[in-house]
């Protein structure tokens, strides 16, 4: 039997018509090599902000299952462009959308989870030698009705099919060279890591590394599916593996360093100090689906609490009128939200037999006068949030700090 590759490519790597031969090029060589390939693309780049930026000259206010209805369409122009450029070069080739791979869904539109694959058809045309493009990024529900997978989406979809269709690899290629100790516009001396674990991988992605989105890692942990990561412009790099454990021989404390400057902070004020309050607030979060990360309870006043917590800037309207509903019915004094925060973190696996590490983070930004607003800690992860302006600083401060700016780790982009 052939060996079967799940391959996707992102938006900047179907970006233009020449870019979608290049990488219809790329896909036959793969499968001239004798391999069984499915390939995954996202919209042309800056497509899905285009259909977006429409609907938001209606209104700010859509419906979110029409915005599904909406943005799939991106990545079904990029599959059908790509099996067109597949078929004039004498490449077999079929594209599929969400509901022809049977992707099916849970039934939050714009956020969907997938709960279960299909993979029939796509086995049977496999067979028939076709490469099988697939529209990323989509799926339907119960209904049959189109859902996403949130931005970023069709690097799950990837995961997912390659899980599903037990694919014995499954390769990224996007428009950076791998994962980097440090995101490389904010942090000049960051470098290519060879290696990281999928634990790593969770925590920055997490974090706002937008190389791979969160659901994919969490995907290819559960099911120990590996990913390379890899530019698609550049022939032959070894790009970066994702998987279970960091295969770096000599494993440095501080694997990366993230900063997320699309956090903000909202806090319920006064709310009374009684069991329960909690509950209610985070379980009205959890219905949307959005995900929160940081929470703080201030110690209580007079019966009276704070609950502060983060979360993606991108929920936070829709979170604060929610918020502003359940505070009424909890008797809170006010909600209030601000965007003018950053979250700064180091990640590494190596904090698990180290300590000592939020010491060291703590002195470094103490040094360069910065406020710790909020902090939080994993296993293999402390954070912290600051004043927005103090953001690069802190990151290139914390890069030189723990070691990663020097030669010995890792490749230069
Ligand atoms: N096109 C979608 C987005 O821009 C999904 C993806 O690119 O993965 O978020
Ligand atoms: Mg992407």
């Amino acid at each position: 039997m052939s060996k079967l590759i799940v391959q996707k490519f992102g938006g900047t790597s179907v970006g233009s018509i020449e870019r979608i031969k290049a990488v219809a090029e790329k896909t036959l060589r793969a499968r001239n090599k004798g391999a069984d390939l499915v390939v995954v693309v996202s919209a042309m780049g800056g497509e899905t902000d285009r259909l977006l930026d429409m609907a938001k000259e209606i209104t700010e206010h859509m419906d979110r299952r029409e915005v599904d209805m909406l943005l799939s369409s991106g990545e079904r122009i990029s599959a059908a462009l790509l099996t067109i450029a597949l078929h004039a070069i004498g490449c077999p080739a079929i594209s599929l959308t969400g509901r022809q791979l049977g992707m099916k869904t849970d039934g939050s539109h714009t956020r969907a989870r997938i709960k279960e694959i299909d993979g029939a058809r796509t086995k049977k045309l496999l067979s028939e030698n076709h490469v099988i493009v697939a529209a990323g990024f989509q799926g339907i529900n119960e209904q049959g009705d189109v859902t996403t997978l949130g931005r970023g989406g069709s690097d799950t979809s990837a995961v997912a099919l390659a899980v599903a269709l037990g694919a014995d690899q499954c390769e990224i290629y996007t428009d950076v060279a791998g994962v980097y100790t440090a995101d490389p516009r904010i942090v000049p001396k960051a470098k290519k890591l060879n290696s990281v674990s999928f634990d790593e991988m969770l925590e920055m992605a997490s974090l706002g590394a937008s190389v791979l989105q969160i659901r994919c890692v969490e995907f290819a942990k559960n099911f120990n599916m590996p990913i390379v990561v890899r530019s698609s412009f550049r022939e032959n790099d070894e790009g970066t593996i994702v998987c279970r454990e960091n295969l770096n021989m000599e494993q440095p404390v501080v694997s990366g360093v993230m900063c997320d400057k699309k956090q903000s902070k909202i806090t319920v004020k006064g709310a009374p100090d009684n069991p329960g309050i909690a509950a209610k607030v985070f379980s009205a979060l959890n219905e949307t689906n959005i995900s929160i990360d940081m929470i703080i309870q201030n110690m209580s006043d007079d019966g009276l609490t704070d609950i502060s917590f983060t979360l993606p800037t991108a929920d936070s309207l829709e979170a604060t009128k929610l918020m502003e509903k359940v505070g009424k019915e909890i008797h809170a004094n006010n909600v209030s939200c601000d965007s003018d925060i950053s979250k700064v973190s180091v990640v590494g696996a190596g904090m698990r037999s180290h300590s000592g590490v939020a010491a060291k983070m703590f002195e470094i930004l103490a040094k360069e006068h910065i406020n710790l607003l909020m902090i939080s800690t994993s296993e293999i992860r402390i954070s912290c949030v600051i004043e927005k302006k103090y953001a690069e600083l802190a990151v290139n401060a914390l890069h030189d700090g723990f070691g990663l700016s020097s030669d010995s780790s890792g490749d230069t982009p």
